[in-house]
C-alpha cells in the first residue's frame, strides 16, 4: 500500500489537476478532502477537456474509485451540474465510483448571496472572492450552522434543521445586508432539484476508506488551491478558508490513521495568482500580457485573467515548507520557451535589507523582489519525454530552482497532455 497527497506550493493553478490525471493509474482511490467549487482543476484527455470544481481527478480513470471526504465545501447544485456535464461528454459516474461522505457539510444556497453581498459591502477593500459561497460555507460549518450531507436521509429532521438555519440567516440577511430573506419554498426547490440527485452518492466513506486500506488499496489525496492560500499558513487574510496543506487530509478525508508516504508538490514555472493580496514577484504591462498570453492563465472557474509573476524562489520554499513536500513536480515549463532571459525572484527585499525568508503576512506588502535572469532556451520543448533531451538552459533553470526549495523535482511537464511529462527519477 502506498498514500500520496498532491498539493499546491503556490497560489494554486499549478497544474494540479493534470498531475493528479497522470498518477491514478497506480492508485485506486481518490480523495478530496478540502475545498469547494471555488477553484477548477483542468484537465485534458481522451474524453475532452474539463474545468474540475469538485469532483476529483481520478473520475476519468475506470477502475479509480472517488471521494469526497468531510473536508470539502459540498455545494449540491454546482456538484450536479458538474455530474451532468461530465456525463454528458461521456464519463461515466455511478455510486460505484462516487461517494460523498455523509459528515461533508452542504453548502446552502444562501452562502453565495452571503458572498456577494461582503464583497459589495467591502467595495475597494474586496478579497477577491471568486463569490462561490465558500467564505461564508467553513464560516458557517464552524458555528455549526449548515447541514450534513448524511441529513438528506431524514427528511422530518432534516427540514426542522433547515427551517432554524433559515429563521437565523435571515436576520443577517434582512438586517445586516437588506437583502432579499429565504423561503422554505426555495428551500424545497433546491432539495428536490439538487440534492434529491446527489443523494445516491453519499454513503460513510469513512467506513468505506478504512475497509480500502485494511485490504492495502493505494490511496491520492487530491487538494485544492496552494500552501499560500491555506487558512493557516497562507498569506491571510487573502487565503482560502480551508487548510490545503497535506496536513489536512487525515482529518479532511476521513481516514485519520491515514500514512502519506509521498506528498507531491506542484510547482509552476512561473508564478500566478487570483484575485487580491501581495504578490511579491509580479509582473506588469506588456511583459505580463506576453506571459499571460503563453500561459493561458485565465481562470478556470471566473474566466479572471490571472496576475502573473516571475518564479518565486521565497515563497516557493516556504510552500515546500509548509506542504513537506517530499518531491516536485514542475508544471508548464514549455510555457516559457519564448524568453531571452528568464525572470527569477531569488530573495526579497524588506526596508532596504534582503531576506530569503518569507515573511509575516501583514510584512509582504513592504517586500520587493530580487530579480536575476537566466539564459532561456528559445527553442519548442514540449515533445521532449527525457530529462537529457531538454536543452542545457532548461536543466539549468530546473536545477536553480531545486537547489533554491531544497527538493527533489522528479516531474517536468511540457504540456497540458497527458503524456507531455518528463520523469526524473
Ligand atoms: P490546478 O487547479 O492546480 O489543477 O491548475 P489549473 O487547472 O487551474 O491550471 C493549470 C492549467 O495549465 C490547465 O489549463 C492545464 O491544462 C495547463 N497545464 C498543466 N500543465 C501544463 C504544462 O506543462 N504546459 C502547459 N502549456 N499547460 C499546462
Amino acid at each position: 500500500m502506498s498514500n500520496c497527497a498532491i498539493v499546491g506550493i503556490n497560489w494554486g493553478d499549478e497544474g494540479k489537476g493534470r498531475m493528479v490525471d497522470l498518477l491514478t493509474e497506480k492508485y485506486d482511490i481518490v480523495v478530496r478532502f478540502q475545498g469547494g467549487g471555488n477553484a477548477g482543476h483542468t484537465v485534458i484527455n481522451e474524453y475532452g477537456k474539463f474545468a474540475l470544481h469538485l469532483l476529483p481527478s481520478g473520475i476519468f480513470r475506470q477502475g479509480v474509485v472517488n471521494v469526497l471526504g468531510n473536508g470539502v465545501a459540498l455545494d449540491p447544485e454546482n456538484l450536479w451540474k458538474e455530474i451532468e456535464e461530465t456525463t454528458k461528454k461521456g464519463v461515466i459516474i455511478t455510486s460505484g465510483n462516487l461517494k460523498i461522505s455523509d459528515r461533508a457539510s452542504l453548502l446552502l444556497p444562501w452562502h453565495r448571496d452571503m458572498d456577494a453581498l461582503e464583497e459589495e459591502r467591502l467595495a475597494n477593500k474586496k478579497y477577491g472572492s471568486t463569490k462561490q459561497g465558500i467564505a461564508p460555507f467553513y464560516s458557517d460549518k464552524y458555528q455549526k450552522k449548515t447541514i450534513m450531507a448524511g441529513e438528506l436521509f431524514y427528511s422530518n429532521e432534516l427540514r426542522e434543521h433547515l427551517k432554524d438555519l433559515l429563521e437565523w440567516k435571515n436576520l443577517t440577511l434582512t438586517k445586516v445586508y437588506n437583502a432579499r430573506p429565504y423561503t422554505m419554498r426555495i428551500i424545497d426547490e433546491w432539495l428536490e432539484r439538487y440534492c434529491e440527485r446527489i443523494k445516491p452518492y453519499i454513503c460513510d466513506t469513512g467506513k468505506y476508506l478504512k475497509t480500502a486500506q485494511r485490504e492495502g488499496k493505494n490511496i491520492l489525496f487530491e487538494a485544492q488551491l496552494g500552501a499560500l492560500r491555506d487558512l493557516d499558513y497562507g498569506i491571510y487574510p487573502y487565503t482560502t478558508s480551508s487548510n490545503t496543506t497535506a496536513a489536512y487530509v487525515s482529518i479532511g478525508s476521513g481516514l485519520p490513521s491515514t500514512k502519506i508516504n509521498d506528498i507531491v508538490g506542484v510547482v509552476k514555472a512561473y508564478s500566478t495568482c487570483v484575485g487580491e493580496g501581495p504578490f511579491v514577484a509580479e509582473i506588469f504591462d506588456k511583459e505580463a500580457e506576453a506571459l499571460r498570453n503563453a500561459g493561458v492563465e485565465f481562470g478556470a472557474k471566473t474566466g479572471r485573467a490571472r496576475r502573473v509573476g516571475a518564479i518565486d524562489l521565497v515563497a516557493t520554499r516556504y510552500g515546500v515548507d509548509v506542504q513537506s513536500a517530499t518531491e516536485i513536480a514542475l508544471t508548464k515549463l514549455d510555457v516559457l520557451s519564448y524568453l531571452d532571459k528568464i525572470p527569477v525572484c531569488t530573495k526579497y527585499i524588506i526596508n532596504g535589507k534582503e531576506t530569503d525568508e518569507f515573511p509575516f503576512p501583514a510584512m509582504l506588502k513592504y517586500a520587493k523582489p530580487k530579480i536575476e535572469y537566466v539564459d532561456g532556451w528559445k527553442c519548442d520543448i514540449s515533445s521532449i519525454k527525457k530529462w537529457e533531451d531538454l536543452p542545457k538552459e532548461a536543466k539549468n533553470y530546473i536545477l536553480i530552482i531545486e537547489k533554491a526549495i531544497r527538493c527533489p523535482i522528479t516531474y517536468i511537464s511540457v504540456g497540458p497532455e497527458r503524456n507531455s511529462i518528463i520523469i526524473r527519477k
